[in-house]
């Protein structure tokens, strides 16, 4: 009887996997496919600084322009990508993209600004990583002090030894560092004291609500008080409104970036200053 029970559970699962693994490689040839004629397009959204209003970076958020799909974002491919392992691919051409930006932004002579750049643990934990990003700041003659990283809790969670060479390596570069949607993982401030961390991002859960939660106001108040206190800048992702601006302005939050300002844009947009105008 349990024989022939697991019989059936092995010819159900049998089945199911056939046809998750049939999708899988279907999504993972599209996706080399994409890679293959350039159907990516980094787009730049940028981070302001509080104090100033100046624009000192942008992220780099990468976006597939699909030949029947149009426009699509990466929350629909980069899970794709990772479970795939395309993520190592798409992020070096992500990374050369940026670089490029940057060299072309030198030729034509425009304000130095830095490119922050996501990452995935699978990139974290690629051995070849650090030798690639020498090799493109060599290639296109462009300082690392212009380039950032931002990764998740989760990902350098997942192996804090590795995570902490590689970022060590990293800033020694003089590359910076930065935690992205911080707040929604594990990690506490005193975890993070020992990575080479340059700036926190808080997550924009803890901005959507800003003006009307005194929980969220608290824990904003406070991330940005602990990370100041070792020495770490804060930026606030997601802003969406003038008030929010305002608020974190008063709480001494260093950088920020959102809709309120500017979303993310074509590089082409980018260097025409669209997103420099700041409505306030
Ligand atoms: P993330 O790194 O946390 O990026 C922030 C996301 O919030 C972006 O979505 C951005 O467009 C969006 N955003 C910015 N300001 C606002 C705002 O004011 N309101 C709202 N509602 N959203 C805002 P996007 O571009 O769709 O990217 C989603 C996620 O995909 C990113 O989250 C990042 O984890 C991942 N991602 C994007 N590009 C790359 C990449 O090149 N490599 C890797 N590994 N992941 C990437
Ligand atoms: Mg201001
Ligand atoms: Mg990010
Ligand atoms: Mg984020």
């Amino acid at each position: 009887h349990a024989k022939l029970e697991g019989k059936n559970q092995y010819a159900f699962y049998n089945e199911h996997m056939k046809v998750s693994t049939h999708n899988l490689v279907k999504g993972e040839q599209d996706l080399a496919l994409a890679l293959e004629r350039e159907e990516f397009e980094v787009y730049f959204q940028p981070q302001f600084n509080l104090k100033t209003d100046e624009v000192f970076a942008a992220e780099a958020l990468v976006r597939w322009n699909h030949p029947e799909k149009g426009l699509v974002f990466p929350n629909d491919f980069i899970p794709l990508a990772e479970s795939t392992g395309k993520i190592v691919a798409l992020g070096h051409w992500v990374l050369e993209n940026s670089i490029a930006y940057l060299a072309q932004r030198k030729l034509e002579n425009r304000p130095d600004i830095s490119i922050h750049i996501n990452l995935a643990s699978a990139q974290l934990s690629d051995v070849h990583f650090v030798s690639l990003v020498e090799a493109l700041l060599d290639k296109y003659q462009v300082p690392a002090h212009l380039v950032g990283f931002e990764v998740t809790e989760t990902s350098i969670l997942a192996d804090i030894p590795l995570a902490r060479s590689l970022l060590q390596r990293l800033k020694d570069m003089g590359i910076c560092l930065s935690i992205d949607d911080f707040g929604t993982g594990y990690s506490s401030l005193s975890q993070l004291k020992n990575l080479p961390v340059t700036m926190l991002k808080i997550d924009r859960s803890f901005i959507m609500e800003l003006e009307s939660n005194q929980d969220d106001r608290k824990i904003v108040e406070a991330i940005i008080a602990m990370a100041h206190k070792l020495n770490i800048k804060v930026l606030a992702e997601g802003i969406e409104t003038r008030t929010q601006w305002q608020l974190l302005e008063a709480f001494q939050c260093d950088f920020g970036q959102g809709y309120y300002v500017s979303k993310p844009v074509t590089a082409t947009a980018f260097n025409q200053g669209t997103p420099l105008l700041h409505p306030s």
